[in-house]
């Protein structure tokens, strides 16, 4: 191996900084030349990649984002699209490509891997999505966001005993929202993976307020079947709380931080990791945290296997909220 890329795609996750320079300086200190692709797949399809050094990497460790740019692309989904990704690789001669990403983005990998093309995933996502890794760059920078902004808004719903909805990202993955909720001592959490009837949180909230709770903290995840806007105008329409209700959607804040020292080593570690599994030709494989441990999974199986969250969590939640 001579050459290789590197791109991040998706949603960008703090660290995914961290992971690039671990890839551009373990892959130079192999003897090889490392390409850097801007915007993710987009930029693959248009051969926007040029040769990345280590010094281009300097300082960018403790950045958030990602230096390389990052994009949702439509046409990578599309057979031409592909080919026309696969046609820039093969024109500047390269001969892997690391993958940054989540898991649309290793779906991705793994059709590029179907086309004989040797690839290796690294699993970054806010979201803690992705079969092959029990937590990916950027989760846990995401939630310390999370919370801090949690622990403040307690703080003022305590002094006007107020009821706050606030919901977190994670797209139809409730992980975040759970952990959070968990974290910062919710009354409530809402997650996809569970069916809540706003008619019991309503129920909850008032159980809330009779037993003289300064505040209530209900935990909204972005993907669950109701919004935290829309469960406010439900309660506000159709029941009297005791509480007064405040909306607060945490948003796009959750991914822009400064990744925290774990993000940094986890990104770090899955980096080199990645240059590893190339070097010994172990492709087609996503490189993730499994048990505390570098782990590698078959990108198919990582394309087409739903990470299940542990609900017992969420039990032990509704347990504490008493
Ligand atoms: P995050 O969830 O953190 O935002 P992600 O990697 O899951 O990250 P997606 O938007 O789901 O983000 O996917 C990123 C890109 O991966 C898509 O825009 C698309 O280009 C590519 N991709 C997703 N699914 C497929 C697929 N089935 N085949 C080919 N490419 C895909």
């Amino acid at each position: 191996m001579k050459r290789i890329a590197v791109l991040t795609s998706g949603g960008d996750a703090p660290g995914m900084n961290g992971a690039i320079r671990s890839v551009v300086r373990t892959g130079i200190n192999r003897g090889w030349e490392v390409f850097g692709v801007r915007r993710g797949y987009d930029g693959l399809i248009n051969g926007d990649l040029k040769p990345i050094g280590s010094r281009d990497v300097s300082n960018i460790l403790q950045l958030g984002g990602t230096i390389l740019g990052s994009a949702r692309s439509h046409e990578f989904e599309t057979e031409e699209g592909r080919e026309r990704a696969l046609k820039a690789l093969r024109k500047h001669n390269i001969e892997g490509i690391v993958i940054i990403g989540g898991n649309g983005s290793q779906r991705g990998a793994y059709t590029l891997t179907e086309s004989g093309f040797p690839v290796v995933g690294v699993a970054s996502t806010i979201d803690n999505d992705l079969y092959g890794a029990d937590i990916t760059i950027g989760v846990n920078t995401a939630l310390n966001i999370a919370l801090e902004a949690i622990d403040r808004l307690k703080v003022t719903a305590s002094s006007h005993q107020r009821g706050i909805l606030v919901e977190v990202m994670g797209r139809d993955c409730g992980y975040l929202a759970l952990m959070a909720g968990i974290a910062g001592g919710a009354e409530v959490i809402i997650i996809p993976e569970i069916e809540t009837a706003p008619d019991r949180v309503a129920k909850q909230l008032r159980e809330a307020y009779e037993k003289g709770k300064p505040h209530a903290l209900v935990v909204v995840a972005e993907g669950a079947k109701y919004n935290a806007e829309r469960l406010a105008r439900y309660f506000k329409d159709h029941y009297e709380l005791g509480f007064e209700l405040r909306v607060t959607i945490l948003g796009y804040v959750q991914r822009g931080g400064t990744p925290d020292a774990s993000d940094r080593l986890l990104a770090t570690r899955l980096g080199a990791a990645a240059t590893d599994c190339l070097a010994r030709g172990e492709v087609g494989v996503l490189v993730g945290l499994i048990k505390n441990e570098i782990a590698t999974t078959p990108l198919k199986v990582v394309a087409t296997t739903k990470k299940p969250i542990d609900l017992s969590l969420w039990d032990l939640a509704q347990e504490l909220a008493k």
